[in-house]
């Protein structure tokens, strides 16, 4: 198992649970990082006295200096103080960041030539073809945090040949809104949409979920963790969140991992591969589940799975697009500024924009976020 361990976005729902897995195995924590929420990094800094920490935000970063001014903890901040958190050369790099924030620290922890466990899915989406080749060219592995991606990179463990995988198979817990009609959703307030019936997480994906952009973000994950084209990923709705994907081959055996939804499992797999050891996570009991149901997604009424399905086919700076948009939309209904439905349509309309499809720079990902942010912003003011 690695010893040592950076852990960016320390303070979110997954920066947490990597702490926790973190403390059970006594990992060395050196460097911590978050946006904002300096109060419990502060907690974080007298327990695991990291080397370094950073802050985002700079006058955040500027109060937490005179906080943990009688530690010996290093506190850097803004964009390039985090940069400089992942950038340290640590055995293991845990990218807990929500949203774009997390693609340069992710390419700074893989120059470093860090083992990356990648919970940011949003780093592969906009800028998978970088990432993907980097991390190729530097000889780092990127390890799934996302547990449907977990469970794809489990249930492949002892395939000899790439050719054989006929398919992979994502599951989805369908969101608080499975089974709803459009019209029936049509005043979703904020509350029923941040109310997961499965997973506790941040509101950004928690809304993510509601909409289903979760899993057309997750579809283009998987296509570049796995080298898949998009005809070769199916997504199935499964409410329970139990089984967690699965992999079919080409003998149409079909190979699945499955557990209680608790993200320690594949934030420890990510750090511990080919390893396993203790988890705090409960054990699972098929027989508290009286039943397990899978149903095809209700791709008319969720569309942005299929908007980000698109993406992926027209390629380039397409999903970098999508992205960006959905991030704005689904701030912007965070924040009480457009409606449920907007979020989706924001998400069409940055399909059908004219962007580069074919090859890019870190730049032009940067300069597609930007200019799609701002035209989504003008869609709805
Ligand atoms: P969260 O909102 O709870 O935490 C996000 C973290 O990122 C916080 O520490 C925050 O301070 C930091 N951050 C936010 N903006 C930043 C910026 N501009 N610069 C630097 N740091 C910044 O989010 P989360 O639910 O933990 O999700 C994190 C990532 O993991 C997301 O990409 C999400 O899709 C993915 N993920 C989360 C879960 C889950 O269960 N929470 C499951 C699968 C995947
Ligand atoms: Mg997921």
């Amino acid at each position: 198992m690695i010893k040592s361990l950076s852990v960016l976005g320390a303070t979110g729902s997954i920066g947490v649970q990597a702490l926790e897995v973190a403390r059970l195995h006594n990992l060395d924590v050196v460097a911590l990082t978050t946006n904002t929420r300096i109060d419990l990094l502060e907690n974080q800094i007298r327990e695991f006295k990291p080397k370094y920490a950073a802050v985002a935000d700079e006058k955040a970063a500027a109060e937490l200096k005179i906080k943990v001014g009688d530690t010996g903890t290093k506190i850097l901040s803004g964009k390039e103080g985090v940069k400089e958190c992942a950038a340290l050369g640590t055995e293991a790099v845990l990218n807990g960041i929500v949203g774009i924030a997390g693609l340069e620290p992710t390419i700074a922890a893989i120059n470093a030539g860090s083992k990356i466990a990648l919970a940011n899915k949003e780093t592969l989406v906009a800028g998978g073809n970088l990432v993907t080749g980097l991390a190729k060219e530097k000889n780092v592995p990127i390890l799934p945090v996302d547990s449907e991606h977990s469970a794809i990179f489990q249930s492949l463990q002892g395939c000899p040949e790439h050719s054989q995988i006929k398919k992979l198979i994502l599951t989805a817990s369908g969101g608080p809104f499975y089974g709803k009609t459009k019209e029936e959703l049509k005043n979703v307030s904020l509350e029923a949409a941040l109310n997961h019936p499965n997973w506790a997480m941040g509101a950004k994906i928690t809304i993510d979920s509601a909409t289903m952009m979760n899993k057309g973000l997750e579809l283009i994950e998987a296509a570049w963790l796995f080298d898949m084209t998009p005809d070769k990923i199916d997504i199935l709705v499964h409410r329970q969140s139990v089984v967690h994907s699965l992999v079919e081959y080409s003998d149409n055996s079909v190979i699945a991992q499955l557990g209680v939804p608790d993200m320690r499992i594949p934030i420890q797999y990510a750090l511990t591969y080919p390893d396993r050891f203790i988890s705090p996570v409960k054990e699972l009991d098929l027989a508290e589940y009286a039943t397990l149901t899978f149903d095809r997604p209700d791709y008319d009424t969720f569309k942005c799975i299929n908007y980000c399905r698109k993406a992926l086919e027209k390629g380039g700076l397409y999903p970098a697009a999508v992205n960006a948009a959905n991030e704005k939309a689904n701030e912007l209904f965070r924040k009480g500024k457009i409606g449920f439905w907007d979020i989706p349509d924001s998400v069409e309309k940055a399909l059908e924009s004219t962007i580069n499809s074919g090859t890019y720079t870190l730049d032009d990902v940067l300069l597609t976020d930007r200019e799609i942010r701002k035209q989504t912003e003008a869609m709805w003011s």
